[in-house]
Parts: C-alpha cells; structure tokens; sequence
C-alpha cells in the first residue's frame, strides 16, 4: 500500500484527497520509483483544483515532478537503488504522477539525479526550475549575453520566475524582476534582481512600439504582459516565452519582429528531448547558487498539498513548493 493525492471526476463532482492505494493499482511502466519528494507547479495547481484541463483520465495521481530511488526496473539504463528525477512528459496529466509515494513509468522519461543535488533540492528546482534554465539556454542560444544589456523576468516571485532570476543574475545580468507582490521586492533582491518593478505598468493593453528597454526578456505570464514586452524590446532582442499566468491570448503585432528584428522563442519543457533535459539539469548544477533553494523553497507534506494548490493559483505561494510525501 502507499499514500497519494489522487483526483476523483464522477456524478459526485471533482475532488482531490489524499489516499490510501494498493499497488497493484499502479499503472504500467518498466520503472518503480520509490518517491522521496514531489512539488507543486502551476499546472499542478490547475490539476488539483480543476481550475484548468490539465488531467485526461480519471481517477489520477496528479504531480509532473518527482525525485525519489528505483524500486524495480526492467529498463536497461536503470538498477535498484539508482537515484532518478522525473519532469513532464504528460506524467500527473494522462499518467499517474508523482504526488504518491511510489509511481510506476517508463525508464525513458527519467533522467539520473544530477550531482550535486539532493533529492529534496532537485524538486525544489523541479519543472519550474528546469523551465527557468530552458529559457536562459534559449537566450543564449539566440545570442544573448550579459553585455547586451538589462533582462526582464515576469511572474518573477513565482517559481520559474525565482529560479529565473537566481541563474541570471549568477551569470551576470543585469535583472529587473516584474512582480504584482511588492513586499517581496527583498526576497527578489537577495535572488539577484537588481530592480523590482510593478507588473501593473506591463499588464494592461498597450502600444505595439513602445520606447526600446529590454535586451531579452522570460516570460511566464503571457497576454498582454508578453505583447507589452514584445513591443518593449531592444533592436534584436530576444524573449523566451513559456507561461500563460495572465492569459493565454497574445494580443500582439507583428511591428516589434518586423521593424526591430524581435525573436520570440516558445519554451515547451513537457516533450523536451532527453539531452536537452540533462543539458538544463548540468547547467543549473552549475549556475544556481543552491543556497538560494532555501529561500526560494517552502516545504509542505501531502496532508497540505490540496489547500496549497488553491494559494499557489491566486498568486499567494512565493517560488517554489516541495512535497515531501513521505512526512
Ligand atoms: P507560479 O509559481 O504560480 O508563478 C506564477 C506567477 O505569475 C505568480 O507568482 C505571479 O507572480 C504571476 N502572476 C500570477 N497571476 C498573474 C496575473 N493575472 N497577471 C500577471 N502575473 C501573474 O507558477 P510557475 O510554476 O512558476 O509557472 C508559471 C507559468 O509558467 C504558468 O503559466 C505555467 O503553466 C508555465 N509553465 C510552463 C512550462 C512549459 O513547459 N512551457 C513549464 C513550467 C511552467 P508575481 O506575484 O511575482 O506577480
């Protein structure tokens, strides 16, 4: 037997509890992880509510994060006792996840636990985390670098808001980080930002030029905050998108890629191929100073995960939340 949230949608309604479940119950899949520690992300808020269509079979065990020790596996790249991480790829969506203390999955969506992290620190990364690097490499991919000039983080008290901020300003750039929660303007300033700026000036409906700022921008709220930092950008800036907490409407122009060379590059962490992943888990073990986890971190049981995810999409959760499911 072993404990889990597990979502329920019937004739009684939706509802999300923790839960007694027998193993057997466990879906397929060539791995068991024992769990250590899974986290709340946005989508997990959306998930456990119902606030959005994120699961698409019923009953679930939501969670797209987890870390924990290999129980049994028939999978080639991995043994008993190995140490693995598990981000995305529709598991807590069409797959039970990681919100229990055991998950069965396939070995090819695992990734090893990347030195120097703990288990307890790689969730406190987790898909917000992993997202956060994913955009810095877009970035830099398109050319970014310090020396081109100030980098906008939105969402930025959120949990790929934080971990956004923390690796950009290791690398050093200049952050202004956009926050609607001003009394977090310290908590942003010991991450790294060297300014906090108010999200209401980027959040309603704007020009489609505005006067040039940003050399690149990561965004996770979307609407009208992303087509304000589209028209905001420098001459060839360059902005990763991944999030939607405003909206999921872009009510654009084109006049910031057509006149000032802007990129806008998607960020999708779910799907990502799996060197891509090792490539952001290497980069944070080396550009995220790990003693800001603990400021960013807090850590709840799974008695708390339902009431939490409720907080955490009214916007009242600063950064990230790591579920010890074993506590
Ligand atoms: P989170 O911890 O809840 O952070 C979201 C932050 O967005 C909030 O803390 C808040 O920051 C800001 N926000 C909330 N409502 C807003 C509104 N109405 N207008 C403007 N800003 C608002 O969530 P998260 O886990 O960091 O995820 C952030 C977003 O990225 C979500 O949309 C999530 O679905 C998306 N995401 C996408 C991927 C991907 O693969 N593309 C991966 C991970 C996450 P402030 O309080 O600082 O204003």
């Amino acid at each position: 037997m072993f404990k889990a949230i597990l979502i329920e949608k019937d004739d009684a309604g939706y509802r999300a509890g923790v839960t007694e479940l027998a193993d057997d119950r466990l879906p397929e899949g060539d791995v068991t992880v024992r769990v250590a520690y899974s986290t709340l992300n946005y989508k997990d808020g959306l998930a456990i509510t119902g606030k959005g269509p994120v699961v698409r079979s019923f009953p679930m065990v939501p969670g797209i994060d987890l870390a924990g020790t290999v129980e049994t596996s028939s999978h080639v790249g991995y043994k008993p006792g190995d140490q693995v991480v598990l981000n995305g790829w529709g598991v807590g969506e069409t797959h039970w996840g990681g919100l229990g203390q055991k998950a069965r999955l396939k070995g090819d969506w695992l990734v090893p636990l990347q030195a120097p992290f703990t288990p307890a620190q790689a969730m406190a990364i987790g898909t917000a985390g992993y997202t956060a690097m994913l955009c810095v490499l877009a970035l830099e991919k398109n050319g970014i670098t310090p020396e081109k000039g100030e980098v906008l983080v939105t969402g930025a008290a959120g949990g790929v808001g934080s971990v956004a901020v923390a690796v950009l300003a290791k690398l050093g750039y200049c952050v202004a980080a956009s926050t609607g929660r001003p009394q977090e303007a310290d908590y942003l300033k010991s991450l790294g930002a060297a300014e906090v700026i108010d999200r209401n000036t980027l959040s309603a409906p704007g020009k489609p030029l505005a006067k040039e700022r940003w050399a690149a921008a990561v965004d996770s709220v979307g609407s009208h905050t992303l087509a304000n930092i589209c028209a905001q950008m420098r001459y060839g800036g360059v902005v990763a998108a991944c999030g939607l907490a405003q909206g999921m409407d872009f009510p654009a122009t084109v006049a910031p890629f057509i006149l000032r060379g802007v990129t806008l590059a998607g960020v999708d962490s779910v799907y990502r191929p799996r060197d891509q992943r090792i490539q952001a888990w290497q980069r944070l073990a080396s550009d995220l100073d790990v003693s800001k986890l603990e400021a960013i971190t807090t850590t709840i049981g799974l008695g708390q995960v339902v009431e939490t995810a409720g907080q955490l999409l009214s916007g009242q959760v600063r950064g990230r939340v790591v579920v010890d499911v074993n506590s």
